[in-house]
């Protein structure tokens, strides 16, 4: 335990933490909203620093992130609590309960990431994932600039949950980000996750305007987040900031205390469809067969990234341009190598 960054002690002996929108007021002895951020003696302590729930070698498609460094592994690593309680969530095990831990400090997690470049197959960087790496801030940060030092990228795959100053001060050290817009209406946020889409917005924004690397994803779920009408609107956002943000459209399935019936195949075609009029890169995940799963020239429509399983099958950029048509792909670095 460790004292945390970003509150403040109030008047009235409670301490109010400003890490994220939540901006929970907690008395002696009492835990946020996360759960990982405690009060003890006028004090803030963040609970999980350096308490690594999950780590592993992923190929850094499975973030997902498919415009950088395609066909590259990440050594990626999760704490446990979240700033969302979303009623669908895949990683409840970790992200809503004190998850069995191992203790991994910053300097050792860039040694097993160094170790892991020098090896056959390769790794990139970091990725802070599993769970909400900005309830995790303070390891995060440490663990980042080290990384940094070191040679690597780190990632970070988010709810996007977060106020602007935290933000503003890990952007420097963060090369991409995979956003979560788990839906395009507050109502949504409201009665499922238990926080709100504008503070999202702002992130994305904020990271892709400092030059982050910036994917998002939108897991689809019926009834809740799937009509036409707001994907429309969502894509319409997205192409505001920047066609060029690659837009990963998941499918759903019933999990922790959802039980609604996975995301038809023809609603994901559907997003696909409407996305791909104003976007340049859109994927599909989460299911076998239809678009969305190759990167595709967005002037001629020539496969580029061609992938199967996990895995980048075929790379066929040519100095970053279409093999084609001469189109630049805007794709972070060429693949280290296929692995399919
Ligand atoms: S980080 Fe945790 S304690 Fe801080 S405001 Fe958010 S939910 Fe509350």
């Amino acid at each position: 335990m460790r004292e945390a960054m970003y509150y403040v002690k109030r008047d009235d002996g409670r301490v109010q933490c400003h890490l994220c929108p939540k901006m929970c007021v907690i008395p002696e002895g009492r835990n946020g909203f996360c759960k990982v951020r405690r009060h003890e003696g006028g004090k803030l302590l963040t609970l999980n620093y350096a308490r690594v729930a999950s780590y592993g070698m992923d190929p850094i498609e499975k973030k997902p992130l498919y415009n950088f460094y395609p066909g590259s592994y990440i050594f990626s690593m999760g704490t446990f609590g979240c700033n969302l309680a979303c009623a669908f969530c895949q990683n409840w095990e970790i992200s809503q309960q004190n998850a069995p831990t191992v203790e991994i400090a910053p300097e050792a997690a860039v040694r097993i990431a160094v170790r892991q470049r020098d090896e056959p197959g390769g790794n990139v960087g970091i990725a802070y994932t599993y769970s909400e790496p900005f309830m995790w801030y303070e390891y995060v940060l440490d663990t980042a600039k080290l990384a940094h030092e070191a040679g690597l990228k780190n990632v970070m795959v988010t709810n996007g949950s977060v106020t602007e100053e935290p933000l503003k001060e890990i952007i420097p050290h963060i090369d991409a980000m995979n956003i979560d817009v788990k839906a395009f209406t507050e109502k949504f946020y409201h009665h499922t996750c238990k926080g709100g889409l504008g503070p999202v917005q702002r992130t994305v924004e904020i990271a892709h305007g400092a030059g982050v690397h910036v994917e998002l994803t939108n897991l689809i779920i019926p009834t809740l987040n799937d009509s036409a009408e707001e994907i429309g609107e969502l894509v319409d956002w997205v192409a505001s900031i920047d066609p060029g943000i690659p837009l990963h459209f998941s499918r759903y399935f019933p999990n922790y205390k959802l039980e609604i019936d996975p995301t038809p195949a023809q609603t994901l075609q559907m997003a696909y469809n409407i996305a791909q009029k104003k976007l340049h890169y859109v994927y599909v995940g989460n299911i076998a067969g239809g678009d969305g799963h190759d990167t595709v020239c967005p002037a001629c429509g020539t496969k580029v990234l061609e992938r199967g399983g996990m895995g980048l099958r075929r790379n066929r950029l040519r100095d970053g341009h279409c093999p084609e048509c001469g189109e630049t792909i805007k794709v972070v670095e060429a693949a280290l190598r296929a692995r399919v």
